[in-house]
């Protein structure tokens, strides 16, 4: 072991004992990380980085930024060494839901293994797993998550979340004012919900205005033969109702002319791109007017299709990463007797048809981010095969497949994850900032993949260490 490695492990055995737990939300004790690259996403590439930097942690703030040789580090500070790490922003996923796993049973409405493992079993179990699903998150550098909509208990997790020693910060929205119902997913406290008019989109608005939530989440899908010009007077009474109580509307529409609509009704935030066809002039026109943001969610198909057809393999930072529960049951596909297996899943794992890039919403992303569309980066982790934690890594190669640079990618997950929450203390590493950031062994201007190695995450000035964290959950 070479002596910084070493000091660093000093110095962090020392930091850990001391800041473990939220003692150190106190302000008493501060944290310096000394001689480390500090990497500004906000910044253009020739400014970026920040070599031989120090960063300076008091209680949950970052009070102090600069040259290591000129920034005072206060006395009794623990101390980080940095030298040879990188340090930027905590993470945010901008699409996640707790109420799923990412496995098979997470999602009888696509394909129904009830007769395996029980709904309500799963959906019992994604609750009383979530202090596990949270420290997953802050294992892989996430520090804040926003949950676009499940059932109702959604709003106990954000309190769960707040209230925990490991957890990300959690912003969410309610059941999802849907236009179509999912029975197989009505529970007691259903996550979607069939609206059939705009006086019953004020309704659940207002019942869910009640609990505060961060957004308000239409799920906007529009089958053949339905009206469409009545389901934008459905999202336009939601968005107003949302407005109104200055909470903003998060809407699922993946295709152009339901994007527009949603656009036209008042959307705040596209949680998916489009992704069949060319985003164009008219839709990039209104994303401008409503200063809205656009969460490109790229892999999430390709989960489904990977599990479905009993393909999905977890990548080296899942297998890290990634809950150990739900990993052992990723592969159950291989000892589910036939007869157990919906038509829909057998004929996936018979026809293996070959699983495609998402070229359209990837070249529909180059093209918003060229025209200055603020871009964030959202897994919609909880989906068949798009696991909590881990998957964001998955997600961040197909951003730079599209043609980001690893700055951007970088970008699109502090900076402009901070702007999708509508924080002001988040996403930047700066004085008065809280100090969420990722402590990395490798260079994320370098390489995407880099993201995925953290040392150490802190979290308002608590420091975790991911694999004692993963080690915890086993
Ligand atoms: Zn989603």
């Amino acid at each position: 072991m070479s002596r910084s490695a070493l000091g660093l492990v000093v110095g962090l055995a020392a930091v850990l004992a001391a800041f473990g737990t939220r003692q150190t939300h106190d302000g008493a004790k501060s944290i310096a990380i000394v001689g480390v690259t500090v990497v500004n996403p906000e910044r253009d590439a020739a400014h970026a980085a920040m070599p031989d930097s120090t960063v300076v942690i008091s209680g949950d703030r970052i009070i102090a930024v600069g040259p290591r040789a000129s920034t005072k580090i206060p006395d009794g500070a623990a101390r980080i060494d940095g030298h040879g790490r990188w340090l930027i922003p905590g993470m945010i996923d901008g699409h996640v839901h707790f109420f799923q796993s990412g496995n098979l049973y997470t999602r009888p409405d696509g394909a129904d293994f009830n007769a395996v493992v029980p709904y309500a079993q799963e959906v019992a179990r994604n609750k009383a797993r979530l202090p596990a699903t949270f420290k997953v998150w802050l294992a892989s550098g996430v520090t804040s998550v926003i949950d676009v909509g499940g059932p109702f208990w959604n709003f106990d997790v954000r309190d769960a979340a707040a209230k925990s020693d490991a957890a990300p910060r959690v912003q969410v929205a309610g059941p999802l004012i849907s236009m179509v119902d999912r029975k197989a997913l009505e529970l007691d406290d259903p996550p979607i919900i069939k609206i059939e008019s705009p006086q019953a989109a004020r309704d659940l608005v207002a019942r869910e205005l009640a609990r505060k939530p961060d957004f308000i989440k239409v799920w906007f899908i529009h089958l053949p033969g339905t009206d469409l010009a009545a389901q934008e007077a459905i999202v336009k009474a939601a968005a107003d109702a949302a407005h109104a109580a200055h909470v903003r509307l998060a809407v699922h529409a993946t295709e152009l002319d339901t994007a527009k609509a949603a656009l036209r009704a008042g959307a705040d935030y596209l949680v998916h791109s489009v992704f069949e066809e060319p985003v164009d002039d008219e839709f990039i026109a209104l994303m401008r007017r409503n200063h809205a943001i656009l969460c490109p969610t790229l892999f999430v198909p390709n989960g489904y299709r990977l599990m479905y057809s009993n393909r999905w393999q977890a990548t080296p930072d899942e297998q890290r990463l990634a809950d150990p529960q739900v990993l052992a049951m990723m592969h159950d596909l291989d000892k589910i007797p036939p007869d157990k297996i919906p038509p829909r899943v057998a004929k996936a794992m018979a026809d293996r048809q070959p699983i495609k890039p998402p070229t359209v919403a990837e070249q529909n992303l180059r093209k918003l981010w060229d025209a200055g569309i603020p871009i964030d980066m959202g897994t919609d982790a909880g989906n068949v095969g798009t696991l909590h934690g881990p998957s964001v890594f998955r997600e961040m190669a197909l951003m730079r497949d599209a043609g980001l640079t690893p700055l951007e990618v970088l970008r699109t997950t502090t900076t402009n994850g901070a702007l999708a929450m509508g924080r002001t203390d988040l996403g930047a590493i700066a004085p008065g900032k809280l100090a969420d950031l990722v402590l990395l062994d490798a260079d994320p201007l370098a390489d995407v993949g880099n993201f995925s190695h953290a040392e150490r995450v802190i979290k308002g000035g608590v420091v975790y260490d991911p694999k004692a964290l993963i080690d915890s959950i086993r």
